[in-house]
């Protein structure tokens, strides 16, 4: 058997490679583990052995951090290693404080772009490791906090970010509200508007000003989940708007395909981040998060890096109106 061909490397690249070419997510895998880039043996790193649960009981207040999760996600800030595919490059990042959002910052900035980053002023020192690691890549770090639940701080946070990074070619929409209820009888009004204004009104505003100043070879990526196909009871408005979100993603990208802006989905399975351990999860089902995976684990945001690298780098300049799971190997159609 081929090395190339060993279970775990099979396992891996069936997983990111719903949608795209497996060639080039296995690709960005390696990468991620260093086995691939600049100044490298070539000799192959060993898979990382990332938690599985049971995992310790925690619940923090919204919208939590990152740096008080036990065990602390990895988001690439040790391994990922970029190769130039977005030198030059202008992003804006929601939610880029911590979770998913963190790891394409931090891959976007070791991949050569300028990074602009959008949270809420309790994540400050989140943001700020992550504006850390986007400087010791030797590029711009913008840190942009507040709500984006107010339509026009969503315009002056898309303004902001392009006046001073010199322009905006590249927005992942990842920020996101998720709060589990198991009946709808429970679920209030007020949770409702406040899912939806963040997951669905925001993406719209954030989106639509970027569209207004984009140029061509611009992409937009926006963050969905595996709840847009398959979702669980007790996230009845959640998922909602993530299967929306996947809808907005294919109309928008035929919109403005010939403006020369393409628009893509991530669709993450169970990921291990603050919005889990913040009333994302019931505290007994974060116990046993991601274990009913075929992985028997959560992804950890690492593991999503090379998703959003391979959408915004323009030699997927073919690809638009995708949705790009990476779930563990369930879920997703
Ligand atoms: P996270 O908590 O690290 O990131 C969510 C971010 O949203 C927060 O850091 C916060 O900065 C931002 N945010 C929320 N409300 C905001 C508001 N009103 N104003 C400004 N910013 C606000 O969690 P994550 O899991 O990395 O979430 C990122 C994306 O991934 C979300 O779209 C989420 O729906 C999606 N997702 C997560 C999972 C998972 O299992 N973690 C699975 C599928 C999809
Ligand atoms: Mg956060």
């Amino acid at each position: 058997m081929d090395d190339s061909m060993k279970p775990s490397r099979r396992r891996f690249v069936g997983a990111v490679a719903t949608g795209l070419a497996a060639g080039t997510a296995a690709t960005g895998a390696l990468a991620q583990q260093g086995s691939a880039g600049s100044g490298n043996s070539g000799a192959r790193k060993p898979l990382p052995n990332y938690p599985k649960p049971p995992f310790p009981k925690q619940q923090q207040p919204w919208p939590g951090l990152a740096g008080k999760m036990t065990p602390r996600p990895d988001h690439g800030e040790t391994s990922y290693q970029g190769s130039g595919r977005l030198n030059g490059r202008k992003a804006l990042v929601t939610g880029g404080d911590s979770g998913i959002g963190r790891a394409a910052a931090i891959a976007y900035a070791r991949e050569g772009a300028d990074v602009a980053l959008s949270y809420l002023p309790a994540e400050e020192a989140d943001a700020r490791e992550v504006a850390e690691l986007i400087r010791a890549a030797g590029r711009k770090a913008v840190l942009l906090p507040g709500d984006i639940r107010d339509e026009a701080f969503c315009k002056k946070l898309v303004d902001d970010a392009a006046r001073q990074l010199g322009g905006l070619d590249i927005l992942v929409s990842n920020a996101a509200k998720q709060h589990a209820v198991d009946s709808i009888l429970d679920l209030t009004t007020a949770q409702f508007d406040w899912t939806m204004k963040t997951n669905l009104y925001a993406n719209f505003w954030i989106c639509k000003a970027a569209v207004g100043l984009m140029k061509p070879g611009s992409a937009i990526i926006v963050t969905a989940s595996v709840q847009a196909y398959d979702p669980s009871p007790n996230l009845l408005d959640y998922a909602q708007t993530k299967a929306a979100q996947v809808a907005f993603t294919k109309a928008l990208a035929q919109q403005v395909a010939e403006k020369g802006i393409r628009v893509n989905a991530v669709a993450p399975g169970p990921i291990w981040t603050p919005l889990q351990v913040t009333g994302g999860q019931k505290p007994d089902a974060l116990e046993k998060f991601g274990a009913d995976t075929p992985m028997k684990r959560p992804g950890q945001p690492a593991e999503l890096a090379s998703a959003y690298v391979t959408l915004a780098a323009d030699d997927a300049s073919y690809t638009t109106g995708q949705v790009y799971g990476v779930a563990g190997g369930k879920g997703n159609p």
